[in-house]
C-alpha cells in the first residue's frame, strides 16, 4: 500500500521560542505551504521550498529523537494532507502544533496534542481569515498568540479577548511584539499599565540565534 507522503520544508532541534513552553528542547517539523501572507512573516520560505517525505521516514526521525517534544509548525501544518495520520502515529511525545487559527481546529484535538493557535490581528493583513469559532473549541490545554503590529492591534487584541472572556475561561493568551515593527518594551509597557493578564511573548530563538533559519 503507497506511504502518505508529506511536504516538508525543514527538521531540525531547537529550543521552544515562545509560549508557556518556552525554553524546552524540541524537534521541529517544519511543512511547507502557507493559506496566508502576513505582513510580518519571517518563514516566507516555507511558502514553496520543500521535500518529500513518506510517513515512514518521517516517524523514523521521530523516534529516533531522544526528546520528549514535536512542534509541528510552518507554513501552515493543519492545510497539509494526511496529518491527521501522522498525529495518529505518534507515540509517547507531547506534540505542539503552531497554526495560523483560519482552520477549523478540532480535528487535530488529541490527548498528546497543543494547539498553539494565532489570532490575526488587523496589523498582519489576514485578519478576515480568522476561523472564530476556534475560540469556541479550545481546551485548557491549547494556547492562544496574538502577533501586535501596533496600538491598533493592541487595542483589537484587548477588546477581542474581553469580548470573548477569554481570561476568565483561564486560557493561556501570548501576545508578541511584531519586531521590527513593534518595540518589545512599548508592548511591555502597554500590557503592564492595563495589568493584562497575558503572557508577554518573546522568540526568545531570535535573541539567542538572531534570524538563521533551522534553529
Ligand atoms: S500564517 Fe505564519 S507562515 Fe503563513 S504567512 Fe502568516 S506568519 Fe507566515
Amino acid at each position: 500500500m503507497s506511504q502518505p507522503i508529506f511536504l516538508i520544508n525543514e527538521i531540525f532541534t531547537s529550543i521552544e521560542g515562545e509560549t508557556s513552553y518556552q525554553g524546552i528542547p524540541m524537534l521541529f517539523i517544519r511543512f511547507t505551504g502557507c493559506n496566508l501572507r502576513c505582513k510580518y512573516c519571517d518563514t516566507k520560505y516555507a511558502y514553496e521550498e520543500g521535500e518529500e517525505y513518506t510517513l515512514k521516514n518521517l516517524l523514523k526521525i521521530v523516534e529516533n529523537s531522544e526528546l520528549g517534544f514535536v512542534h509541528i509548525t510552518g507554513g501552515e501544518p493543519l492545510i497539509q494532507n494526511n496529518l491527521v495520520e501522522l498525529l495518529k502515529s505518534i507515540k509517547g511525545k507531547k506534540i505542539l502544533i503552531e497554526t495560523n487559527g483560519s482552520v477549523d481546529i478540532r480535528a487535530f484535538q488529541f490527548e498528546n496534542t497543543v494547539l498553539i493557535t494565532d489570532m490575526k490581528t488587523p496589523g498582519s493583513g489576514e485578519a478576515d481569515k480568522n476561523h472564530f469559532k476556534n475560540l469556541d473549541y479550545l481546551r485548557k490545554c491549547d494556547e492562544l498568540k496574538f502577533v501586535i503590529v501596533d496600538r491598533n492591534d493592541y487595542i483589537w487584541a484587548k477588546a477581542l479577548i474581553e469580548k470573548h472572556n477569554l481570561l476568565e475561561k483561564g486560557f493561556v493568551i501570548n501576545l508578541s511584539p511584531a519586531i521590527p515593527y513593534l518595540e518589545p518594551s512599548e508592548l511591555a509597557d502597554w500590557i503592564v499599565k492595563d495589568n493584562l493578564k497575558v503572557r508577554f511573548n518573546l522568540q526568545i530563538h531570535k535573541f539567542i540565534w538572531g534570524d538563521r533559519r533551522g534553529v
